[in-house]
């Protein structure tokens, strides 16, 4: 094989429940493949916040949601190899969106079909934004995203970790998460619902260390 042939572009997907450790994997496999790491919690995040300050609750109807979303000025700025969505000109460092109120309601704003539906083209539309930046590939982490942001992915990952260390990670880093209920809102939605793809390599993180989680990711990856 000619080693200067142009590599095809790489997805990555890593989804799993809340604490899984998604997102410290995730970044460390993007580091390593040199990749562009994708959170999209933070999107359901960031976008919760921007509409708890407008004063959208999740009980407001579809219809005034669509019409407040048609004119959310948003933005992608790469920060640390991380993609980070921007709603304006704010950027919101990670504290702010790991309040309590946001913990309580993201799920919430997460199960309405316009949200979903923003965020989905968005989601999509930063395979070109990376293609167009010349990174050969990304790995985007989240609940749907090998099930339906994208499907055809190279490489589906699903991490899973039991409940009980799952809450004492949360309350290790100092944060009250409700995230058993978010989990169930989460996996018992109607619209792209928590799910393990049939086709993603499955590891549980409470039986391995971090290492051993990127290791194991990594090896495959070589292997494949
Ligand atoms: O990953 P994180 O815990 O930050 O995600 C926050 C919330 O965003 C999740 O509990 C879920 O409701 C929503 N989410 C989602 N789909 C994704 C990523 C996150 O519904 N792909």
């Amino acid at each position: 094989m000619n080693p200067n042939a142009k590599q095809p572009f790489k997805i990555i997907t890593i989804d799993g429940a809340a604490a899984t450790g998604k997102s410290t994997t995730a970044n460390a496999i993007a580091k390593e493949l040199g990749f562009l790491h994708v959170d999209t919690g933070s999107h359901f995040r960031i976008l919760c916040h921007h509409l708890i300050q407008k004063k959208i609750t999740p009980k407001d109807p579809n219809s005034s949601l669509e019409t407040i979303l048609r004119s959310v000025p948003i933005d992608t700025e790469i920060i640390e190899g991380s993609a980070i969505l921007k709603i304006g000109q704010e950027l919101l460092q990670t504290k702010a969106l790991r309040t309590e109120e946001i913990n309580n309601s993201v799920s919430k704003f997460a199960s309405m079909e316009p949200i979903r539906n923003f965020l989905l083209d968005y989601q999509r539309s930063l395979k070109t934004y990376t293609q167009d930046a010349g990174i050969p590939g990304m790995v985007i982490e989240g609940r749907d995203i090998g099930s339906v942001v994208f499907p055809d992915a190279y490489l589906k990952i699903f991490l899973h970790a039991d409940e009980k260390t799952r809450i004492a990670r949360r309350k290790n880093e100092g944060q009250i998460d409700p995230i058993s209920k978010r989990d169930d809102l989460d996996s018992t939605r109607k619209i792209a619902p928590l799910t393990c793809p049939p086709d993603a390599l499955k590891l549980n993180t409470s039986l391995l260390s971090l290492d051993q989680v990127i290791d194991s990711i990594l090896k495959h990856i070589e292997s494949a």
